[in-house]
């Protein structure tokens, strides 16, 4: 079997020798095809498949590279290469206005909203006089390269296919890389990664960027091919089809892009001569037929055709190469004893509901402090205050001094609160120690075109040293290398409480870290607890289960229908005839 790291250089050896084949003239043009929409498609799957935001109107930014190049070239003779980096510039421009717009909207209202700019976009090219309407722009002149004219199909093909291999390799550097699981973590809702200080927003522009500028270098790619552009390819049924491939080959891999360009280029070619014959007259079949696959696929092979390839060959596996990296840097820690965090009068109205009612209390820094009470009294909603998921109706949190009642969660992540979720919320299409190492996300700085070019690796294996050390801290590495979603409920809890060690917190935070797991899970998930506090780690546990947390914090608070009940030590509230009632009496 030839290893991994060959297949991609073996498969662009092969598709650059082509061309130099005797192969046919009309195969080498629906190669250029098959290269030209799997750019687009690349972007949607680094958009839909990935990111999670599906996008109806790519070919609209097809349209917007192939006319800038093609207007400016034609009508003013600016140089074909000059055209490509102002196409580029427009699509980034319209894509962040339209980003800015609509990003931010939810459910189906963004694939929408896609079909509406798509529209839009479209009709703008098709009735701008100097567009030439609906009939175009002709006599594009061809791209020249090192004084040679790029004018057929053979030299084009050069061209399409460095572009397409080389955009291939980007966004598969990308996709491993701190933006990369920043964007992969975007369709498992915004929550978590928000809390490990990612900026959900930013990475759904920075995929919604990528995407519009592969559809924009592929427009203009288009129309130096075809020297000539109007309307018609760039409208929204293109759009459709444009997803359609990459949902049919594959929407979460690379190559899904490309199986889709070919087998909805080839197929398309196929029908259009087969289908007139077999029903007699001509017309647009194949859209009925792709309407027909296209629910087959989403029924039977839902990931795309890739994955039957996949199957095939090995599983990747990371190379542990992080043995002698530097550790990243670490947080100026607050002095054993001091005054951690301070909760002051928090409230939290849902409505008419008061899930959360003027409840104040303090930690130290080396504390572990258990916020106790029965189901619904209110312990998450503070917890979600605290670390700002939630916002405060009234009162203030301050933690280390600073006032952070108000920011954002990944502004309260930055200032050192790390948090795990009563329901476990990870990646779970990603490695164990891939999920730890996006709690490092705060300490390194690798942005995208650095990963692009793979100029991220030394940060990299630092970051993976340091999320290996977190895992071996809670005795989990002999894990790190298997699928997250895998995992069985209990070490899942203990990959949370890994990656929000790998954040370097000042204060951790646990919401019912023992719920769902076995006696013995909840043993040496107590232990560990124990270590971490030795280590001189602050901790706020919310718990109900009592006998759990009076073994292990110096502190309780316990709260019944939103209110602090009491506070004290574990044995001042097991003592005290109030919780006995209140508390005990509902548990027991
Ligand atoms: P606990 O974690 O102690 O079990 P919670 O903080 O989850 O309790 O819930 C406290 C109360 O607030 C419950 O009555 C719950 O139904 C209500 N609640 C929690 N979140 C919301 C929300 N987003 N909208 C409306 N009510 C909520
Ligand atoms: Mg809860």
């Amino acid at each position: 079997m030839i290893p991994r790291k060959f297949w991609l250089p073996l498969f662009a050896v092969v598709m650059l020798v082509v061309p130099v084949l005797p192969v046919p003239e009309f195969w080498i043009t629906q190669l250029n095809y098959i290269g030209l929409y799997a750019i687009v498609s690349l972007g949607l799957v680094l958009l839909t498949g990935v990111a999670g935001l599906t996008s109806f109107g790519q070919a609209a930014f097809v349209g917007v590279g192939a006319y800038t190049s093609a207007y400016l070239s034609v009508s003013l003779g600016v140089s074909p290469w000059l055209t490509l980096f102002i196409g580029l510039v427009l699509a980034v421009a319209v894509a962040l206005v339209l980003g800015a717009l609509t990003l931010r909207m939810s459910g189906h209202y963004l694939p929408l909203a896609t079909i509406a700019w798509g529209l839009a976009l479209n009709y703008t090219m098709a009735n701008m006089e100097f567009l030439g309407k609906y009939d175009g722009i002709l006599g594009v002149p061809p791209i020249t390269l090192f004084g040679a004219s790029l004018a057929g199909g053979r030299e084009m093909y050069w061209l399409i296919w460095v572009v397409a291999l080389a955009a291939a390799l980007a966004i598969t550097h990308l996709l491993d890389s701190r933006p990369g699981r920043a964007i992969r973590a975007l369709k498992s809702g915004s929550t978590m990664a928000e809390a490990m200080g990612i900026s959900t927003f930013r990475y759904k522009l920075t995929a919604f960027l990528l995407a519009a500028m592969l559809a924009s270098v592929s427009g203009w790619l288009f129309a130096h091919f075809q020297r000539t552009v109007n309307p018609s390819p760039f409208g929204l049924n293109k759009g459709i089809e444009f997803l359609f491939m990459a949902v049919l080959g594959g929407v979460g891999h690379v190559w899904g892009a490309f199986t889709g360009a070919a087998v909805v280029k080839i197929v398309e070619d196929e029908l259009q001569v087969l289908l007139p014959q077999l029903i007699g007259t001509s017309g647009n079949f194949e859209v009925i037929v792709f309407g027909l696959v296209l629910i087959l696929v989403l029924k039977y092979a839902p990931d795309g055709l890739w994955t039957f390839v996949q199957r095939w060959l090995p599983a990747p596996k990371r190379v542990r190469d992080w043995a002698d990296a530097a550790p990243l840097p670490a947080r100026d820690k607050p002095a054993p004893g001091s005054l951690l965090l301070d909760v002051k009068a928090v409230r939290k109205e849902f409505g008419g509901l008061v899930a959360v009612n003027d409840v104040s209390f303090t930690i130290h820094a080396g504390d572990i402090m258990g916020l106790i009470g029965p189901n619904g009294a209110g312990k998450s909603t503070t917890f979600n205050l605290i670390t700002g998921v939630l916002s405060l109706t009234r009162g203030e949190v301050s933690f280390r001094g600073q006032a952070v009642g108000g920011l954002a969660s990944r502004e309260i992540a930055r200032r050192g609160m790390s948090r795990t979720f009563q329901h476990v919320k990870m990646i779970p299409e990603m490695t164990v120690l891939e999920n730890v190492a996006l709690g490092g996300y705060l300490r390194t700085g690798s942005g995208t075109l650095k990963a692009m070019l793979r100029l991220d690796r030394e940060e990299e294996k630092r970051l993976f040293a340091e999320a290996e050390r977190q895992l071996a801290r809670i005795g989990m590495v002999g894990q790190m290398h298997e699928l997250a979603g895998n995992l069985a409920l209990g070490p899942q809890r203990l990959m949370e409480i890994a990656r929000a060690l790998c954040t370097d917190p000042a204060l951790l935070l646990l919401d019912e870290p023992a719920a769902g797991l076995r006696l013995k899970e909840k043993q040496a998930l107590a232990d560990v607890l124990r270590q971490l506090k030795a280590e001189g780690l602050s901790i706020l546990l919310v718990e109900h289960d009592m006998d759990f947390v009076m073994g292990l914090v110096d502190h309780i608070v316990v709260m019944e229908f939103g209110t602090r009940l009491i506070a004290g030590t574990p044995a001042e509230v097991q003592a005290s005839p109030v919780v006995r009632a209140a508390y005990l009496g509902t548990e027991h």
